[in-house]
């Protein structure tokens, strides 16, 4: 499906109506730098209070890398995910690493994962919170989305942002009209910044060449990602899921 063709529209967001603490949930680095960096840019210039979260090492993008060992590469992308935040504004003291498998967030108890993320909500209680859609076609971005939600208190704002859904997303896992709101932001006024903050995750851009399976972010998806519109969906039922209100 095509942006051009949303199934029900979409209106114009307005940075303005979020409150923050803000957060910014990235299972894998480069998650919010493809997604929502132009909001990111937004609310940073508004002064908000901006936190990210990074879930898990970024660790598989070249698993048989002779230069850049599990260790070494979970390490350069911390370093990438933190420069990239920068260009966008979020400070280094406000970002947050939780260092589990990439590649395999599925095998993680959710229980455990919820858990984890709530203890690092607790440093400034998110009032909005940036997640990847629910059904954005990556399986550590569907593992990911119960327990980060469900760790964020009931009051947060909570807004599900695209990764893979234009790319790789078949019809089923675009929301329905009664499912969510869709709200769009375009990225011309933060592109450069953007571009930056994507520029920065050099080991997904063909910064590691020893690997011939390694994983490279297409330039046909990076220019979508600078052409925006970034989208957002907010879902009408903003019901923390039953699995996770059990385990908080
Ligand atoms: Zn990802």
């Amino acid at each position: 499906m095509r942006l051009d063709a949303l199934p029900h529209g979409s209106v114009s967001l307005d940075p303005r109506t979020l409150p923050g603490p803000v957060w910014i949930v990235s299972p894998h680095p480069d998650d919010e730098a493809l997604g929502c960096a132009a909001l990111i840019v937004a609310l940073t210039d508004l002064g908000r209070e901006v936190h990210a979260l990074l879930v898990t090492d970024g660790g598989f993008s070249h698993p048989n890398s002779p230069s850049f060992p599990r260790a070494r590469l979970a390490q350069t992308r911390l370093s990438e995910w933190r420069a990239g935040l920068a260009a966008l504004g979020v400070p280094e003291t406000r970002t947050h690493a939780l260092g589990l498998p990439d590649g395999a967030l599925d095998r993680v108890d959710p229980a455990d994962l919820g858990r984890e993320v709530n203890r690092i909500f607790a440093a400034a209680p998110p009032a909005t919170l940036l997640l990847p859609w629910r059904r954005d076609p990556h399986p550590d971005h569907r593992a990911a989305w119960g327990p980060v939600w469900g760790a964020a208190p009931p009051t947060a704002r909570r807004l599900e942002y695209a990764v893979w859904l234009p790319e790789r997303g078949d019809a089923d896992a675009w929301p329905t009209p009664q499912e969510a709101r869709v709200w769009s932001l375009a990225v011309a006024a933060a592109r450069s910044r953007k571009a930056q903050a994507i520029a920065a995750h050099a080991t997904q851009l063909g910064g590691i060449s020893d690997d011939p399976h390694g994983f490279t972010l297409a330039s046909e998806m990076v220019e979508r990602a600078l052409t925006g519109p970034e989208l957002y969906f907010e879902a009408f039922v903003q019901a923390v899921p039953a699995a996770q209100e059990a385990s908080a």
